[in-house]
């Protein structure tokens, strides 16, 4: 009676070991996982083409603001030319006058070059945009799903984990205490069964010697493999 309740104890241990491994390598949780590194990697690009076009908009509004106070200074100049009479002043106010439209043209080549980064930037946005949609539904797809096959697993786990408590709830707890002990030191296999000369724990034969030994044991009194030192079921 125990070694068949303890063997049936182990399977139910080694499916909730397998169980528990599998839950988070899930197909559909490692799919939802990649779904949302996609959506994850949109939203970066999002934020850098974002930040790309507000960095153009503050160069054009720079170049904007100082071609106006270039200008106005230059306005300025030219009332003033219009009033010298000695040569040497006037001069020295073309001189500037000249400065300050070279200086005025530099700024337009270089709003021009940001207003070239800023409509390649939109468009880049814009292109970029028309598959948010798309990445998000699949993601939202993937994590449905995902959650779907995480609530099976789970249920499934569930109802292993009662057996598993009504299978103990039979089994005195000296022998639950060996049997946990057991698990432990053999890789979560405590009890195996042996089939033929073949111990199922270690996968290795007996000697014909050895298993006459094990069937001459009494039914309830458990044996060991003379190899894994795991228990046997006959
Ligand atoms: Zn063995």
């Amino acid at each position: 009676m125990t070694p068949q309740l303890l063997l049936e104890l182990q399977l139910t241990d080694t499916a909730i070991d397998l169980l528990r491994h599998r839950m988070p390598r899930l197909p559909e949780a490692v799919a939802a996982a990649a779904a949302a590194g996609e959506v994850s990697a949109w939203e970066r690009r999002a934020t850098e083409l974002a930040g790309e076009i507000a960095g153009f908009d503050a160069a054009i509004s720079v170049s904007e603001r100082s071609n106006e106070e270039i200008s106005t200074h230059r306005d300025r100049l030219e009332r003033q030319l219009k009033t010298v009479i000695v040569p040497r002043e006037a001069e020295a106010l073309m001189h500037e006058i000249a400065r300050l439209n070279a200086q005025r043209a530099a700024l337009d080549d270089d709003e021009l070059e940001a207003m070239d980064g800023l409509a390649q930037a939109e468009a880049g946005l814009t292109e970029h945009a028309e598959v948010e949609d798309l990445l998000r539904t699949g993601a939202a797809a993937a994590a449905a799903a995902a959650a779907t096959a995480r609530a099976a697993s789970e249920a499934e786990l569930a109802e292993l984990i009662a057996a598993n408590d009504a299978l103990r709830a039979r089994l005195e707890s000296a022998m639950l205490a060996t049997y946990d002990a057991m698990r432990g030191q053999h890789n979560g296999v405590a009890i195996a069964k042996l089939n033929g000369l073949r111990c199922e724990g270690c996968h290795l034969d007996l000697s014909r010697g050895e298993v006459d030994t094990i069937k001459r044991l009494p039914d309830d009194e458990l044996a060991e493999c003379p190899n894994c030192g795991r228990l046997l079921v006959r």
